[in-house]
């Protein structure tokens, strides 16, 4: 592994934010809620800037009419995009259920839904976790019993993401009570309008609507839905997962996050002087400066292993998930210190009517304040930070 500056990748980023730069039109820009997908009609309008350049799908393979970059090709788009704040793609149809779709569902299914991954038109959620079957997503319980041409769906789901603005969701559903867990769970992608979905909302503590429970009541999902065989589930899910090792970190909302600070220390007074002039301020910038770039190099090295499919990827994935997510919540939380008065202010809804933050914050699009909140998650979702120990441990010791 070459920790060498590339100068391959860095004409990648110079043309990325070239491309931004032009492309991103006026009225998109800055327009993203830090961590909250942006809106049906920015997603599909970016999706039309992106399509335009042959950019639609930036995570698949060429031969699945993506980009065919490599992990840090995709973690510069990446960086290049939160770094202009432009909108959103759907991150559950382009990271998760693409990659599937691409993977293992029929022709008819991927002329069903992948033309709308690419212009943006049909959103997903994700029907995975549910009360009791979160770490241990094996054990779950929602059941899909097959009935003619259909399956019957009953049960509940509860974390689901965007449910109340999702078109679809992809769902994981026991078919088979006897069996070994694992084997019993099939993958069902299902329309949300169908009769018998309720979703209710949960309010997170960024105070926020983006997680909801959903319940599935006799609700008639066709068997021309499922992808793969029956009992395939758990495959597909696996699968789903470990197309993440090196993104876990989410390096891109780190960088954005030094920005910030850095904008800060110059930008924000205490008392008469700016904030770097602050020996503790300078020092804490340094500190985190050095995390980051650590973090980044710690990436390189596990996408260099995804790469020659090492089988120590999958630990260094969970590393970086720790390391990553506990660092997203101490500068979110430092950014919430050095804004003073101006970090207390936190927006009910990040859509609503005149959300938009006062200066300093507009480049995040939201209230520092909430952003700190939300990434109190970011050590559970994506596998909780206890999960990922278990992962470590069992690789260093061989378990
Ligand atoms: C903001 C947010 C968004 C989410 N979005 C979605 C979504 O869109 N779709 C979806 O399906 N799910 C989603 N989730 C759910 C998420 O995947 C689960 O919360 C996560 O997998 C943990 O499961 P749990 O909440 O059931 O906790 P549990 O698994 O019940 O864990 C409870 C506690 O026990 C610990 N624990 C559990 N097992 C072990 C173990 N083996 N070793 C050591 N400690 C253990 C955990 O670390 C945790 O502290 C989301 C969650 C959050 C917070």
């Amino acid at each position: 592994m070459d920790f060498q500056p590339d100068a391959g990748l860095d004409t990648f980023r110079q043309d990325v934010r070239e491309f931004v730069r032009a492309g991103l039109p006026a009225e998109l820009a800055g327009k993203p809620r830090g961590s909250v997908r942006s809106q049906r009609a920015e997603v599909e309008r970016w999706q039309r800037v992106l399509n335009e350049k042959g950019w639609g799908a930036p995570y698949w393979a060429q031969k699945d009419g993506g980009t065919g970059w490599s992990v840090l090709q995709q973690l510069i788009f990446d960086e290049e995009c939160v770094a202009a704040g432009t909108p959103t793609q759907d991150g559950f149809a382009q990271k998760l259920l693409g990659p599937v779709l691409n993977a293992f569902a029929s022709p008819e299914q991927k002329a069903e839904h992948l033309p709308h991954i690419f212009s943006g038109t049909r959103l997903w959620c994700q029907g995975f976790s549910e009360p009791g079957s979160g770490s241990d997503l094996a054990s779950l319980r929602t059941r899909a019993d097959r009935d003619g041409d259909h399956y019957v769906v009953n049960g509940q789901k509860i974390w689901t993401s965007y449910a109340h603005e999702a078109d679809w969701i992809f769902l994981l559903v026991r078919t088979d009570q006897e069996a070994r867990k694992q084997a019993g769970i099939t993958f069902l992608l299902v329309d949300m309008k169908t009769p018998g979905i309720t979703v209710r909302p949960i309010r997170s503590i960024d105070d926020c609507h983006h997680l909801n429970e959903t319940f599935f009541d006799n609700v008639r999902v066709p068997v021309a839905n499922r992808i793969g065989a029956e009992g395939d589930g758990w495959k597909i899910t696996k699968f789903l997962l470990n197309n993440e090792h090196a993104t876990a970190a989410d390096l891109p909302i780190l960088k954005r996050y030094l920005m910030e600070i850095r904008k800060l220390a110059a930008s924000q007074k205490a008392g008469r002087n700016s904030l770097i002039a602050r020996h503790e301020f300078a020092l804490r910038l340094a500190r985190f400066d050095a995390e980051v770039n650590a973090i980044a190099m710690m990436v390189k090295r596990v996408a260099a292993m995804e790469q020659d499919h090492s089988p120590a990827a999958h630990a260094m994935g969970s590393m970086l998930k720790i390391r990553g997510t506990e660092l997203q919540q101490r500068m979110s939380e430092f950014l919430v210190e050095s804004l003073g008065d101006y970090g207390a202010v936190a927006y009910p809804e990040p859509h609503a009517e005149g959300a938009e933050p006062p200066l300093p914050m507009q480049g995040m699009g939201r209230g520092i304040a909430n952003e700190m909140f939300f990434r109190r998650a970011s050590t559970i979702y994506g596998g909780t930070s206890e999960v990922q120990r278990g992962i470590i441990a069992k690789a260093v010791f061989q378990l």
